[in-house]
């Protein structure tokens, strides 16, 4: 209805300015993909008022969907380029996959959990997110056909750094994840350059776990 699309565009504008902005996110490009990507459709309708809030959101299968400041950093710490490729490890909702596409050239998304990835692949198609290419499997082995990627985004905690996520990381290129225990970790951010892997800690975060092959068990 045209009443509910005004309030949450109102909402998206607040959530801009109260939560990303004043946090110190300025790139015109990301508060631009913020205030387009309709995030109360990222969530269930019983859902949809509070998706503009600052906090995460239960989206099924006991995943949630991210806190959208802490989308808009990871966002950052990639620094990318229009002409950029960038892996996500941990589709979910799809909501973060949609800020990408929206800043970036093509998206590739991997998701372990069948159900939240049919219902991701019906929104992408629904907004027309053509650039999103997606895949059903346990993505800590990365997608080995597609790589190198310009970028990497991990949005579950992961046990250790995956090498193999490493390896497919480009010259040049950029990785984020959350690193730690089940309950804490830490984002990680990771540069990759000729002289090797220079590391940053962006500070504590809390995630869902990374399960499979370079994550934890079930
Ligand atoms: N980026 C998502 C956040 C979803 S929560 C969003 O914007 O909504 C993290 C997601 O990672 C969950 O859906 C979980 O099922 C998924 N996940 C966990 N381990 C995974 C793995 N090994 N491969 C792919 N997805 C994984």
């Amino acid at each position: 209805m045209m009443k509910d699309l005004i309030k949450y565009e109102r909402q998206r504008e607040k959530m801009v300015e109260k939560q990303i902005k004043s946090r110190g996110i300025t790139d015109p490009k990301i508060l631009a993909a913020f205030r387009k990507v309709p995030r109360h459709l990222f969530v269930s309708e019983a859902l949809m008022d509070q998706a503009y809030g600052d906090f995460p959101l239960p989206i099924g299968e006991q995943q949630t969907i991210s806190q959208p400041f802490i989308v808009a950093e990871m966002t950052r710490a990639l620094q990318l380029d229009k002409d950029d490729r960038v892996l996500e490890i941990g589709t979910g909702s799809g909501y973060q996959a949609a800020i990408l596409a929206e800043i970036t050239f093509r998206v590739y998304t991997i998701e372990r959990i069948h159900s939240l990835l049919i219902k991701a692949r019906g929104l992408f198609d629904k907004l027309c997110y053509h650039n999103i290419v997606t895949k059903y499997s346990d993505g800590t082995t990365g997608w080995t056909d597609e790589s190198p990627f310009d970028a990497i985004i991990v949005t579950a905690g992961a046990p250790e750094i995956p090498e193999v996520l490493v390896d497919q990381l480009a010259m040049g290129g950029r990785m984020v994840l959350p690193v730690g225990d089940q309950y804490s970790q830490n984002l990680i951010m990771l540069y990759k350059n000729e002289d090797g892997l220079h590391k940053t800690n962006l500070g504590g975060c809390r995630f869902v776990k990374l399960v499979g092959e370079h994550g934890w068990d079930q």
